[in-house]
């Protein structure tokens, strides 16, 4: 089957999945009252209806076909219009009615682009069937009235649902970034960077390219908010966010993992992950805070095949405390071997 360009989300995969099931009963119960009436062919072709959607979902059970509902349901929309209404419009005009109902569910399941596609295509149609019917002189039961009545209503819904998901991606959208960056300093929060670090680290290591983490703590960051109120806190950690960004490429991935500490991910070996470190370390003690000089510790380590993420991060995250033990506004460095040996210790040394 071909593949329509459509955005495949988990939400329009479970809602195709249950329209199907809705359309399998609707099928079915269809079938029957065709059957009664003596309508042997419609009978036919809405039990098909009915079977092929329950082959598809039996199909769609296995995990690498998760996107068949989805593209099925659509095509069978397509196909229900074109064949169960427009088919039907010489001697059936009253079948129209259910136009309506599909530019809302191309728009809904196919996005904007495909959706309006769909629309156009289906509208295009119907409009040069009425024509093809008319010039072929076959004796039509709709009034040209009628015609343009239908043509109206899918237009108006058409547009409608148009705006209806325009507006619904777009929220959707800022739903989505407001729940995966944290508000006060723009960055990734910890899921914002969970999502977008799983994919970047797939790329490297797919291209065999070498990823470091780095993981920057603010040195007795609690005593600007015992100072100087928590406000000159925010404020501190907003300037050292555009610090970071300002020091790093746009590619690398930089979240505020928590409180004052910063996790960042890129495409590096240690070498140049050490080299990062050091000019983000430089940059910080050089730089004038509103709140005065500052200064960071910073751990960084080198993902090894096959760990998971979080493994990285905790190596970085205890190369980070030796930094801190050691002195702070330091740079660690933390192997897979060196880390067996280190440990986070419960209490620092705290300046006098
Ligand atoms: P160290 O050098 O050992 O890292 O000491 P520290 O003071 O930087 O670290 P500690 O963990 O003792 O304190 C971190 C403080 O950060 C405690 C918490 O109140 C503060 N904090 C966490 N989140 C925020 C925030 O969003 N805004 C402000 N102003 N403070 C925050
Ligand atoms: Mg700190
Ligand atoms: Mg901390």
């Amino acid at each position: 089957m071909y593949s329509l360009p459509i955005p495949c989300s988990p939400e329009r995969q479970a809602v195709a999945k249950q329209l199907l099931k809705v359309l399998a009963v609707f099928g079915a119960v269809v079938a029957a009252i065709d059957l009664l009436n003596g309508n042997h062919l419609g009978a036919a072709a809405s039990a098909l209806i009915s079977v092929s959607i329950l082959v598809v979902m039996y199909i769609s059970r296995s995990r690498s076909s998760h996107a068949l509902p989805l593209h099925f349901v659509i095509w069978l929309l397509l196909c229900m219009y074109l064949f169960g209404t427009i088919s039907h419009m010489p001697l059936h005009p009253e079948k129209a009615v259910w136009s309506t109902v599909f530019p809302f569910a191309f728009f809904y399941l196919a996005g904007l682009q495909t959706g309006l596609w769909l629309s156009v295509f289906s509208l295009a149609s119907t409009i040069i069937a009425y024509q093809m019917y008319s010039w072929f002189g076959t004796s039509l039961q709709v009034t040209y009235y009628g015609f343009t009545q239908t043509v109206g209503a899918f237009i108006l819904c058409s547009i409608f649902a148009y705006l209806y998901e325009k507006v619904r991606t777009q929220q959707e959208g800022l739903l989505k970034q407001s729940a995966q960056c944290d508000p006060l300093t723009g960055l990734l929060n910890r899921r914002g960077f969970e999502t977008v670090s799983d994919s970047a680290l797939q790329q490297a290591l797919r291209a065999q390219h070498p990823v470091a983490v780095l993981l920057i703590d603010l040195d007795n960051f609690k005593q600007i908010n015992d100072t100087q109120g928590h406000d000159a806190g925010d404020l501190l950690l907003k300037e050292v966010s555009t610090l970071l960004r300002s020091q790093t490429r746009s590619v690398d991935i930089i979240s505020r993992w928590g409180g004052e500490e910063f996790v960042l991910l890129l495409q590096s070996d240690l070498e140049g992950a050490k080299q990062l470190s050091e000019k983000i370390r430089a940059a910080i003690f050089s730089h004038q805070f509103s709140s005065g000089h500052r200064t960071a510790s910073i751990g960084v380590t080198i993902h090894e095949q096959q760990e998971p993420l979080e493994e990285t991060i905790k190596r970085a995250d205890l190369a980070m405390y030796q930094a801190k033990k050691s002195g702070r506004n330091r740079v660690e460095i933390a192997s897979r071997q060196a880390a067996d040996h280190m440990h986070r210790p419960s209490e620092l040394p705290r300046p006098a």
